[in-house]
């Protein structure tokens, strides 16, 4: 799949509805469609990278922009815990592959 076909890619250049939720000059993050949790948010880069295998050295700074940007989303909304999950790979989940950074809350959330 090219980068232009790349869903992730449509919505951070709003080509494709979703619900942003979050958005600076690095990172924009939007509800889930189809919530495992009674909040479920991806955060993503604007930049196209596909997973966290591909993150290089250089990119040090946007990752924890990631992580940076959940952290304020969840103050905002006043959350008192949540989960942060990235999925790397096919056999680790990911399935689209635009990284992302599901934040999750709002019930207790086990992982598998
Ligand atoms: P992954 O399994 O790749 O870590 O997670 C991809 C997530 O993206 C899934 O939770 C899925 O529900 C969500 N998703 C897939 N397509 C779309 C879409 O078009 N819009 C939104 N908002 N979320 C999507
Ligand atoms: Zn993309």
């Amino acid at each position: 799949m090219s980068i232009n076909d790349c869903i992730f890619c449509k919505i951070a250049k709003k080509e494709m509805p979703a619900k942003i939720i979050y958005e600076d000059e690095k990172v924009v993050a939007f509800n889930d469609i189809n919530p495992k949790a009674p909040i479920h948010i991806l955060v993503i880069p604007k930049k196209h990278i596909e997973s966290i295998k591909n993150l290089e050295q250089k990119d040090e700074e946007l990752a924890s922009s990631l992580i940076l940007a959940a952290k304020k989303i969840a103050e905002q909304k006043g959350l008192s815990g949540y989960k942060l999950v990235f999925n790397v790979g096919k056999d680790g989940g990911q399935i689209i592959n635009h990284l992302h950074l599901h934040l999750l809350a709002g019930k207790p959330i086990k992982l598998p």
